[in-house]
């Protein structure tokens, strides 16, 4: 039997507040444990929370990105539950009516676009943290953490295999950053993915039992996780058990999941409605100014990268993946100007070498010592003719590694193009002499020995000879 996986993401993305959700703690990473907390979020007895406008904001943003109806109307709602992480002994979050709902993100998957709806987006406040290693017989917990911003991003059960699942989560991910809401780190955990999965016989209208996996922090995982939950519940069907709704945890070193506990149901948590806070009442006058602050999104982008610029699908969709990077490949390529080709030439450059450069030294576009005006600077000399294209990847590893602009370069490493009809002359005759068997087959008629001989006179001339000449005359030499 052929089964087809149902999968839908609960996604939680760390808002990028500087102070926490409802109270002025700071958010900030990395501090000493404890030293970011207030009676407020740590949930002493008589305080009031105030909810922080600016994640709401951020919440709407998201919302309106993902193409989500915004209710005008929503309230806060208590999850109760105990764990030592949770000194108020429950979490605000959201239940019946969220901030947003009804949206949708695309993706692209084996060159089809496809729509992955949104259930719903709501706000609520992240837990602490409970430390077990390196703690010797006793555990610690840090509630820096505690009462910091955070979205859960539910998606409908459209995804249908890991691969779409991982698209889903890039495709979130480069929204998130380019409203810059959250900073989509998933080995620091401010985006965070459980992943629901059930099978089904292919054809079949219904769905599987689903099981809820948890701790899945990068996006490798997100794809090998599912696919060892995918085979496992295919193994239980296949060996005529059943799949039992739960939630399970995924263990990257051994690479499984395993059993966690039963799966919880809504009312295990008694939700009801936050009686500390008001119901937000969100006027349409501010939800359509934060829809005119929305930045160009990465699917308009990249439609935009292949009209106006003429890119193929792929290059547009690579370089409009984070913002920064679109940025610098606009900026380089408006003061390139020169032509047609220009840019996919640059599109070249920045997918091939830059990429390359940025790599190695596991760099961002932001930390990127290059301007964009560098590389067009570069490209006028090659083509004024003063460097050959092979020349300008010299130049422009030296420009990346020193700053210095690529005439500077050219200069003082002596880099110019030999374009001295006579000087090429002096080089295609040495080749030919060196090499009397190559021009006798070359004579014979094998003529792709055309390469080897260009190749030679270019090393010889330590690839600066103008490769036009250097065909040109050796095409008229041997012939
Ligand atoms: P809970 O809050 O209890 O986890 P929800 O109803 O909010 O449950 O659903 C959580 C996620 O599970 C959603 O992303 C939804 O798309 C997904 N989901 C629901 N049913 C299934 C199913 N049968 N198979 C796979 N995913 C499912
Ligand atoms: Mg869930
Ligand atoms: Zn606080």
């Amino acid at each position: 039997m052929k089964y087809e996986a149902v999968i839908g993401l609960e996604v939680h993305a760390q808002l990028l507040t500087e102070t926490k959700i409802f109270c002025g703690c700071s958010t900030k990473f990395g501090s000493e444990p404890n030293t970011q907390t207030c009676p407020i979020c740590i949930g002493m007895p008589g305080v009031l929370p105030v909810l922080n406008k600016k994640a709401l904001e951020f919440v709407i943003k998201t919302g309106l990105a993902m193409n989500c109806r915004i209710s005008p109307y929503s309230r806060f709602a208590r999850k109760n539950y105990f764990y030592p992480d949770l000194p108020k002994g429950y979490q605000i979050s959201q239940y019946e009516l969220p901030i947003c709902e009804h949206g949708f993100i695309e993706i692209i998957v084996n060159g089809e676009m496809k729509k992955i709806g949104i259930t719903r987006i709501h706000i609520e406040e992240d837990a602490g943290k409970n430390i077990h290693e390196g703690t010797g017989n006793y555990s610690f917990v840090d509630l820096n953490r505690t009462g910091v911003p955070l979205m859960e991003i539910v998606s409908e059960p459209d995804i249908r295999s890991p691969q779409e699942a991982s698209e889903y989560m890039k495709k979130l991910r480069a929204i998130l950053r380019y409203l810059g809401v959250c900073d989509g780190n998933m080995e620091q955990g401010s985006l965070r993915c459980d992943a629901n999965v059930s099978i089904r016989p292919e054809g079949q209208k219904e769905y599987g039992t689903r099981t809820e996996v948890k701790n899945i922090n990068s996006f490798k995982f997100v794809e090998k996780a599912l696919e060892y939950e995918i085979k496992r519940q295919i193994k239980v069907l296949e060996e005529g058990g059943k799949v039992i709704q739960e939630t399970r945890l995924w263990d990257s070193t051994k690479g499984i999941t395993e059993s966690m506990r039963g799966k919880e149901e809504a009312h295990d948590y008694r939700y009801f409605p936050e009686p500390d806070l008001v119901p937000m009442i969100v006027e349409r006058k501010w939800i359509d100014e934060i829809k005119s602050s929305l930045p160009e999104l990465p699917d308009v982008k990249r439609e935009r990268f292949v009209s106006e610029y003429g890119l193929p699908e792929y290059d547009a969709d690579l370089l409009t993946d984070e913002k920064p990077l679109a940025d610098w490949y606009e900026e380089a390529t408006a003061s390139y100007s020169l032509s047609v080709s220009g840019p996919k030439i640059i599109s070249n450059w920045v997918k091939g070498e830059l990429t390359r450069l940025l790599n190695e030294e596991s760099k961002t576009i932001e930390e990127c010592p290059l301007r964009p005006e560098q590389l067009a600077d570069m490209l006028r000399l090659i083509d004024k003719g003063t460097i050959s294209g092979k020349i300008a990847k010299i130049v422009f590893e030296e420009m990346y590694k020193t700053g210095k602009d690529a005439e500077e370069i050219v200069k003082e490493k002596g880099l110019i193009q030999i374009t001295d009809e006579s000087a090429i002359e002096k080089a295609v005759d040495e080749v030919i002499s060196k090499n009397p068997k190559e021009v006798a087959r070359f004579k014979a008629g094998e003529e792709k020995l055309m390469g080897f001989f260009v190749g030679q006179v270019m090393k010889l001339t330590k690839g600066k000879a103008n490769p036009q000449m250097v065909n040109e005359l050796l095409k008229k030499k041997l012939s």
